[in-house]
């Protein structure tokens, strides 16, 4: 094998790398694989692949689950290019306030979303209660590029509430974004490349705003708030029967229920282990001061226990899941007496923490247990949001014990249910900006006719290659299709992690459910065409975005 691909630009870095995604499920070993050190590295390697036939895929951390980046089974000799902007494309600038501008921030997108953090963190002039700057929300990951979460909509969970009300969206990050340089051909006919730079309200900008790799972003400029302090409260006592009861018409809102806490604070999040009756259930609360009992953290990555597993323990449950699935309830449990201990260890009490944003939002680190996702983000009113997690979590109570009829135990690691707004763009500091047409957190006409204003955002986990599990996720997917329908509300697919799956094939190979996807953005063909429009050359695409990028 020669050194470089043919002609390769002399002066860029480039070599073969194995391409992996998250759960390992997509391996692709030598893949021709650049570091720019720029803009202009990156324009130069673009008018290298039209001239060699190459597409150009733009690589992170590799931290995601669909096939966006490589599909699986690319063969060894494919004429792709990845791009890795995390060696070079990093650079992070701070854009004080000035005049009527708040402060902003300009990010080479192969920077991670740590170092973004820490990065804020550290500017002055900030009026929070913690130095610096924050966004409202953000990812629970550090590792993962600016470039992927925007590329994908990411998102955190939080709505305003008594506790926080930012004058700022609680949608998508890519609702932040203010302006952004992408590598484009830029006349109709022409498949040279060059960088441009697009302004949020232009028109063509919302194109790029959540594009999944569809296109080759090199920076962005976003907004971002004062930064502040949160507090974090784990409970593993709640019953799941007080966290996930039906509301009835005399009480929408049941005391204890998940939805009761979203209207005090805004923050939640529900991690529940099958088979169990109690879940880690986290709120978080703006506190500008520390509350008292409440331990100070001044870093993030504060939960050790689910951190930092063994290795043995992985293995232990592919074991057990692999030879006598029937025991995944015992697990199950045993997985939620070692969360419940974690958290409350008398010693090193971790089930109340506060601490500048980033150090309690962000918990997620590479050395977790790696599992796969489905995930959706069902669009609806507030006020159906409790009745939303408790069809939900009787669905899943349901589908799993009629799984376990058959000994089949498709899922042996959480679910989770986080909130947020929509991608309201008139919390957006640009004139005319428009939201990104393809977020699963984009208002459509029918979310404001039918005024939802909320996104609940629902995953279930489980070890790759459990038995059981395509079956187990085709049901709930077309339960999500068939019960959130007409003014109940709407499910979306959560791009980074599984949708469209078919009982014998897994994710992202359901036609119709694809279908489904395009018919829901009311503006995905002017999204498919504009991104063409900029893409004269086909550079920025692979096997799934070409099925799913149809008019
Ligand atoms: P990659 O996986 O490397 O790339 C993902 C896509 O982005 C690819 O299509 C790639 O081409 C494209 N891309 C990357 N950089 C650029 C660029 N500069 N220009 C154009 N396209 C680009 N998401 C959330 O929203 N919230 C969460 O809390 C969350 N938690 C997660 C937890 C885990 C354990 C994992 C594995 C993922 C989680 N995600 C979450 C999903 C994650 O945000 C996305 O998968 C994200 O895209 C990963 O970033 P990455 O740098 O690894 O991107």
């Amino acid at each position: 094998m020669s050194q470089t691909p043919p002609n390769f630009p002399a002066n860029i870095e480039v070599q073969q790398e194995t391409f992996e995604n998250w759960d390992g499920v997509i391996n692709v070993p030598n893949v021709w694989t650049c570091a720019p050190k720029s803009g202009a590295d990156v324009v130069t390697v673009c008018n290298w692949a039209v001239s060699e036939g190459y597409t150009v895929r733009a690589r992170g951390i590799m931290h995601s689950w669909s096939p966006l980046t490589l599909v699986s089974g690319t063969p060894a000799n494919a004429k792709v290019l990845l791009v890795d902007t995390t060696k070079y494309l990093t650079a992070l600038k701070f854009i004080p306030a000035s005049g009527n501008q708040s402060a902003q921030v300009n990010a080479q997108l192969g920077a991670t979303m740590l170092q973004l953090m820490e990065f804020l963190e550290q500017q002055a002039g900030g009026k929070g209660a913690a130095t610096g700057y924050s966004f409202p929300h953000i990812p629970a990951p550090g590792n993962l590029t600016v470039g992927g979460a925007l590329a994908i909509d990411a998102h955190g969970s939080a709505v305003p509430s008594p506790a926080d009300d930012f004058n700022a969206s609680y949608g998508s990050l890519s609702n932040q974004i203010l302006a952004f340089t992408a590598v484009v051909t830029n006349s109709a006919n022409s498949t040279v490349y060059s960088l441009r730079t697009f302004q949020r309200g232009e028109g063509d900008d919302k194109a790029f705003l959540t594009h999944l790799g569809r296109a080759f972003l090199i920076d962005a400029t976003l907004q971002i708030v004062d930064n502040y302090n949160l507090r974090c409260q784990s409970f593993t006592n709640i019953p799941n029967a007080t966290l996930f009861q039906a509301p009835t018409a005399s009480t929408p809102v049941p005391a204890g229920s998940v939805a009761s806490y979203v209207a005090q604070t805004g923050r939640i999040e529900v991690i529940c282990y099958p088979f169990t009756d109690t879940c880690w259930f986290k709120v978080w609360t703006n506190s500008p001061t520390q509350p008292s009992g409440s331990v100070a953290v001044n870093q993030p990555y504060n939960y050790p226990f689910s951190d930092n597993l063994p290795g043995w323990v992985t293995n232990l449950l592919k074991l057990v899941t692999s030879g006598d699935p029937s025991l995944t309830p015992t697990l199950s449990s045993a997985f939620m007496t070692i969360t419940s201990l974690g958290l409350n260890n008398i010693f090193a009490p971790l089930n109340d923490l506060w601490g500048p944003s980033k150090d309690v939002l962000i918990y997620i680190k590479d050395t977790t247990l790696k599992v796969t996702a489905n995930g959706y983000a069902v669009r609806l009113a507030r006020t159906n949001l409790q009745k939303s997690i408790a069809d939900f979590a009787t669905e899943f109570n349901s589908l799993l014990k009629s799984y376990q009829g058959r000994n089949l135990y498709p899922v042996n690691a959480p679910f989770e249910i986080r909130v947020t707004s929509l991608d309201d763009p008139a919390k957006v500091a640009a004139k005319n900006a428009q939201s990104p047409v393809i977020s699963a957190l984009t208002p459509e006409p029918i979310d404001i006719q039918n005024q939802w204003d909320t996104a609940v955002w629902f995953d279930v986990l489980t070890l790759p290659g459990t038995s059981g599990e395509n079956e187990f996720y085709s049901d709930l997917e077309a339960w999500f299709t068939n019960t959130f329908t007409g003014t109940y509300g709407r499910p979306y697919p959560e791009w980074s992690k599984g949708w469209a799956y078919t009982p014998t094939s897994g994710p992202w190979t359901n036609a119709a459910y694809m279908q489904t996807i395009r018919d829901s953005f009311t503006n995905w063909d002017w999204e498919v065409a504009t991104l063409q429009k900029y893409d004269q050359g086909n550079l920025f695409t692979n096997a799934l975005l070409t099925q799913l990028f149809v008019p």
